[in-house]
Parts: structure tokens; sequence; C-alpha cells
């Protein structure tokens, strides 16, 4: 029996095994964003912190490595069971430190419970291959094994799923894992963390440390460290990848996006418009496959913009605990500036703006960060509401000849995450899927994040590192390859052979 979540009023570290206090004193409050009420402290960590997370990782590793992968998988399934039992309890965490409303939550809660599906198959995913009779007498196979200690930093928007991105295929393949949450949100990793040691996962495998870029330079730094997944904005993405790989790290590193949703004259306009609200209110545009750009071409513009403005000013805004709740508040006061900033910046580049969110207030929650949904037209590709990453409910709209123009004007974007193309043409569609130059693409699918199965990745100034995230990417991610060749005496011929060794 899973004992019941304490909501203690100091968020701390989870270190070999149990709540840890650590050594910082600094401390950083955690709000509940629909209320603007502080309602937990963190305690930071320090590179102390660190050593010691490593030092417990490093004890278990040995033996979690040599434990045969069908009883780690045996783990991951109860911890599967557990998740799936205290899913509302997870959900509720979440919205009650990130804001999103409550589905949403359980949303996040379900496409992270997928990754832990996935991770559960893991002696079929760690299988190598093998070749037999590659010479006279002798056998060539693969394999592949864990890294060791690894760490994961993971984004305020997702603190349950980015984690699960990372931490079930790399502890399910063998590694011991640290995990570095937001410290925004950071309540949901102490969850997982409890959950993890109730499934009988050994002491020291799975550990958090909180805190800020103290705690990630530590790890950057730390030699014991072999591998280091991040998601986040790209200039800290860009920041963790140049860091890590010089240390000699493996490093795989998601940033930032600016997604388009290119909307074709010959689309389901009443799905184009459900799919553009959905997927840039949702979640208050706070996704990082959120649909913050509409390309609209030909006359689409007419046909759709004036529904779409209906449909921004009737968005249900408010605490998303409330069951008809639509979008809920931003994550922070500073993330509520940072983004009414930009709508200034967008009046002022001369963008057309057809409904202001700035300054939403919703009745009884005066000191929540809350915005309204914000939609701007004739916005050019010029702009930096355009270029540069808002994170927020603020859909820009651009208006393109055709096609061709559309792609065109995507590819020469620096982002490259998510894609979507709304169109009944298969021509079109596979045209688009071919040519666009983004990691991810939806036909006729707004937020198109790949299966657990498939791997998660952008391209361009989304990605740093070679290999996406989850799916088998990540099991390459988090192993590596050992190739053995091997030939028994009675098929060894005698006298020592000077020339390169050829098949014979
Ligand atoms: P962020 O970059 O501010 O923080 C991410 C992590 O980095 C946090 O754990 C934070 O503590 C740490 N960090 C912050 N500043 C640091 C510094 N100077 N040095 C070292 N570490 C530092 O991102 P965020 O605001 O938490 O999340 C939103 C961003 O994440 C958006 O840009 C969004 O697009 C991106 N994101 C990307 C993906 C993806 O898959 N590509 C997924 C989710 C979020």
């Amino acid at each position: 029996m899973v004992a019941p979540y304490t909501q203690s009023s100091e968020v701390t570290h989870f270190i070999g095994g149990q709540r840890h206090a650590g050594q910082g004193t600094r401390t950083q409050p955690v709000f509940n964003p629909a209320t603007g009420a502080v309602t937990r402290q963190l305690r930071l960590g320090t590179p102390e912190d660190v050593e010691a997370a490593v030092a417990a990782a490093q004890a278990a590793f040995p033996k979690w490595a040599d434990t045969p992968p069908i009883r780690r998988a045996r783990i991951m399934l109860k911890f599967l069971e557990l998740m799936n039992r205290h899913r509302d309890e997870l959900a509720a965490i979440i919205t009650a430190e990130h804001g999103k409303v409550l589905s949403d939550a359980a949303g996040e809660v379900t496409r992270g419970i997928d990754i832990i599906e996935f991770a559960c198959g893991v002696p079929q995913l760690l299988k190598g291959d093998f070749s037999d009779q590659v010479s006279t007498g002798l056998d060539n196979w693969t394999l592949r094994q864990p890294l060791g200690v690894v760490a994961g930093i993971t984004p305020f928007n997702f603190p349950c799923m980015v984690p699960c991105w990372m931490f079930p295929v790399a502890i399910a393949t063998g590694n011991c894992f640290i995990l570095k949450p937001s410290e925004r949100d950071p309540s949901a990793a102490l969850f997982m963390a409890d959950l993890l040691k109730q499934a009988g996962l050994p002491d020291g495998v799975f550990n958090v440390v909180q805190g800020d870029k103290v705690v990630v330079d530590a790890l950057l730094h730390h030699r014991g460290v072999k591998a280091v997944s991040f998601v986040g904005s790209t200039p800290i993405a860009n920041y963790i990848y140049e860091t890590g790989a010089r240390q000699g790290k493996r490093v795989q590193a998601l940033g930032g996006a600016k997604n388009h949703m290119v909307i074709m004259p010959d689309a389901n306009i009443d799905q184009a418009i459900d799919g553009l609200i959905g997927a840039a209110f949702g979640s208050a545009g706070e996704r990082c496959m959120a649909i913050s750009v509409a390309v609209l071409v030909g006359d689409v513009a007419e046909r759709i913009l004036p529904r779409l403005a209906a449909r921004t000013r009737e968005l249900v805004i408010k605490n998303g605990m409330e069951p008809d709740a639509e979008m809920g508040p931003v994550v922070t006061r500073q993330a509520l500036e940072r983004i009414e900033q930009y709508i200034d910046l967008g009046v002022q580049e001369g963008a057309t703006l057809l409904v202001d969110g700035r300054g939403y207030r919703v009745p009884g929650h005066e000191d929540g960060f809350f915005t309204g949904g914000t939609l701007f037209d004739h916005v050019t590709p010029g702009m930096r509401i355009y270029q540069e990453e808002i994170f927020g409910p603020v859909l820009s709209c651009l208006r393109v000849a055709d096609f061709n123009q559309a792609v065109e004007l995507i590819n020469a974007h620096a982002y490259g995450n998510g894609v979507a193309c709304y169109t009944r043409d298969g021509q079109t569609a596979r045209e688009f899927g071919r040519r666009i130059e983004a990691g991810m693409v939806g036909i006729n699918v707004p937020i198109p994040v790949p299966m657990a199965w498939h791997g998660f990745g952008g391209w361009k100034q989304s990605l740093f590192g070679d290999m996406h995230a989850y799916g088998e990417e990540g099991v390459r991610f988090y192993t590596r390859q050992k190739s053995i060749m091997q030939r028994w005496p009675e098929d060894t011929e005698p006298g020592a052979e000077f020339a390169m060794p050829t098949a014979s």
C-alpha cells in the first residue's frame, strides 16, 4: 500500500532512497499560479548535494546494471501500476504548481505512463544481434550496456511527462538516474520518487536533486555523470550541450520552438479552427509543441479570422482546478509580464491586434497569473514576435499566397520542432511531410507528439545532440554498443597471423 503523499511545507531532495534535506541554505518559493500565493518553499541544492546523489547512484550501479533486464522490467511494471492508481493525485499536484487545467495535467500523466509502458519491454529492446560463422569457427554479436550514472534536467511545463521521457528508459536499461526538476513545479518529481521506491526500485537508482544553475553546473562538471538529457529553452540547451560535450559526456538537449500550422484553402475550416484554438491556447500556450503561428494560404484569412477571433474571446479562463476551465494561468508573474511585453512589442512592430489578452482578470483570483488569449494578424517574418518564442497564449497569423511560400517561410525559421498542415489533398500532405524542415509533422493533427515507441525531437535550434528522446533512440542514448567476436580453441589454426584478419 502506498503511503499518502504529504504536502510538507518544504520541498526537499530524494537521495539514496529517501527524502533528503541537503546541505543548502538557499530556498525559493513555489507558487500556486491560480491564486498567486506561495504554497511551499523549495530547498535549492548545492554541489555537495550533487556529490551525495552521484555517490548514492554510483554505489547502486554495479548491482542494478547486473540485474537481469526482465527483473528491472518487473519493477517498472509495478511502477506503472502505481502511476495508474495515483494518476489523479499526480495531476492535482501538477495543476497546483503549474496552473494547467486538470484534464490537461491528467493527459500529461497519461503520456508519461505511455513511456513507462514502453520501458517495460526492455528485454526485447536490449536484444542484440548475432551473426553465426562470420569466418570459420568465428561468431560475432552485439550487445548494449548501460552508461552508468546519468542525469536529466527538465523544464516547468511538463513536470511529469518530460522526466518520463528520460528516467524510465534510462533505469530500465540499467543506468542510475539523477533528476533535476524545474524549480517552479518540483513536487511531481518527489511524488514519482516515492512511487518508484514503493515499486521496489533499489535505493540510489533514482535520485532527485532540486535546484537551479548551481546544481546543473555541478552535474555538468561531475566526472561521475556520464550522460545528460536536457529539455528547456534554446539558450540553456545550447549551453548544456556545449558544456556537457566538452566534459566528454553524451548530451541530448532539446530546446525551444515556434511551431507553425499551415491551413490550405481546401482544409476543413471547422477542424482547422478547433485545432488552432486547442493547440495555441491549451496549457496557456506553455507547450513546446504549442502552435504559435498560423500560416493562412490564399483566401483562408478572410474565411477563418472572424471565427478564430470570436473563439479566442470566448475561451473559458479560470483556475485550472475548475472542471469547465479551458485555460488556466501562466506559471509565474515574470512569465505573465514577459508575455504581455511581447504583445506590446507586436503592436509596436505593426501587427494587427485582433484580440488583446493583456490585463485579463479572473474574479476571485485577482492575484493569479492570468492573461487572456491574444490573436495577431498581419504578422511578418521580420518581426520579433514571429522570430522569438513567446511561450504564452499568443497566436500570430501570417498570410502567404500558396503552398510553396508556406514551406519556404517555415524552412527559413530558426526553430524546427513541430509543424502541422491542414489539407484534404494527399499530394499536398505528402509534399509537406517530405519537404518541411522540422522534426515532428502533423497532417490534420495539430500537436503531433510522437508515441512512446517513436521518439521525440526537433530539428535546427530545437535540438542539440544526435538522438531524439525516448523510443528506440532513447534506448540507444542510454546504452553503448559492444561487439564481441568469439572463436573456440578447436577452430583456431596454429601460428600467428600478420595480415589484417579477413573472413575465410
Ligand atoms: P528553462 O530553459 O528556463 O529551464 C529548463 C531547466 O534548465 C530547468 O531545470 C532550469 O532550472 C534549468 N536552468 C535554467 N536556467 C539555467 C542556467 N542559466 N543554467 C543552467 N540551467 C538552467 O526552461 P523552462 O522555462 O523551464 O521551460 C520552457 C522552455 O522549455 C521553452 O523554451 C520550451 O519550448 C522548452 N521545452 C522544450 C521541449 C522540447 O521537447 N523541445 C519540451 C518542453 C519544453
